[in-house]
């Protein structure tokens, strides 16, 4: 009976792993069959400066409007554009659309920063730098609105911190997000330039622990010591905002003054948060 109960067992994870492989595949030929269409859809999340509540810039967050899965967040996609190289034309088309819609609130006298995340993987390739400046120039954003968000793991790759060093010498700005989630070095911070360093949810949303507290005013102190600004993610109540405000953390971003969303009237209208 062991026998038979082991041997079901076996089948039963079998037909699991062959459904997750099967899915896994599906996701990708849907994935490509997106490229070139108009599924990929960005949302922006305003992000306010914590002094005047007033909104300076917006983060770029792609979405998928998989057909028959309904709008599918970047967790369930970008992996997989990741490992399979289609984040390049997925990237590029996030970054155009960002830069377009930036360049629109200039035009209408709202100048706002858009920060887009870009992968390594983006950055490793040929072209990149040379998109973002035709990008620029096409639509006529002032660089220094255009911020480009990675994360740590950059750092490990060479060849990437130089395209990136590249682009912020034209004026782009560079953010370091999830700081402090992954491998960081103090010594990097010293051999690579950045401009704003984002304070990852996990801490925000732990600030009344002394030892969390102790991290984030470290973090501040030391963007400061860098001539860096910071955002703080993922600021839900109205407690955190204080906190970040009285902390000395320049900017914030999170759902207390609005979701990522597609439209966006409201805010670059006004200035004032949603
Ligand atoms: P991220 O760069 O750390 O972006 C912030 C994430 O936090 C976004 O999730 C945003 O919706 C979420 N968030 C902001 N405020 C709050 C809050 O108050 N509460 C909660 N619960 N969440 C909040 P989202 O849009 O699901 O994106 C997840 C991640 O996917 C991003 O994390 C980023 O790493 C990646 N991603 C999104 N768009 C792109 C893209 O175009 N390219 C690449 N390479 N990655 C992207
Ligand atoms: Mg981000
Ligand atoms: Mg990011
Ligand atoms: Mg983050």
């Amino acid at each position: 009976a062991a026998k038979r109960d082991g041997g079901n067992r076996v089948r039963v994870f079998d037909r699991r792993l062959g459904d997750q492989v099967r899915a896994r595949q599906q996701a990708e030929d849907d994935l490509r069959a997106a490229l070139g269409t108009d599924q990929f859809v960005v949302h922006y999340q305003p992000i306010v400066a914590l002094d005047d509540q007033r909104v300076t810039g917006a983060e770029a967050l792609a979405r998928w409007q998989r057909p028959g899965h309904g709008l599918t967040p970047p967790q369930e996609f970008i992996p997989l554009a990741e490992e399979t190289g289609m984040i390049v034309p997925l990237g590029r088309h996030v970054l155009s659309s960002a830069c377009t819609r930036a360049a629109g609130w200039q035009s209408a006298g709202r100048p706002l920063g858009v920060t887009v995340n870009v992968s390594t993987r983006q950055l490793a390739d040929t072209g990149f730098a040379a998109d973002v400046t035709a990008l620029l120039a096409s639509t006529g954003l002032d660089p220094h609105l255009l911020t480009i968000e990675v994360t740590e793991s950059v750092w490990a790759d060479e060849a990437a911190m130089r395209v990136l060093t590249g682009i912020r010498e034209t004026g782009v700005r560079v953010a370091l997000d999830d700081f402090g989630t992954g491998y960081s070095s103090l010594s990097y911070l010293q051999r690579y330039p950045f401009d704003v360093i984002k304070i990852d949810k996990s801490f925000t949303w732990s600030l009344e622990d002394p030892r969390t507290g102790g991290v984030v005013r470290c973090i501040i102190d030391l963007a400061g010591a860098f001539g860096a600004t910071t955002v703080a993610e993922g600021v839900e109540t109205v407690e955190q905002a204080d906190w970040l405000r009285a902390a000395g953390c320049g900017y914030a971003q999170g759902f207390l003054y609005g979701r990522p969303s597609a439209v966006q009237d409201e805010w670059t209208a006004t200035g004032t948060r949603p």
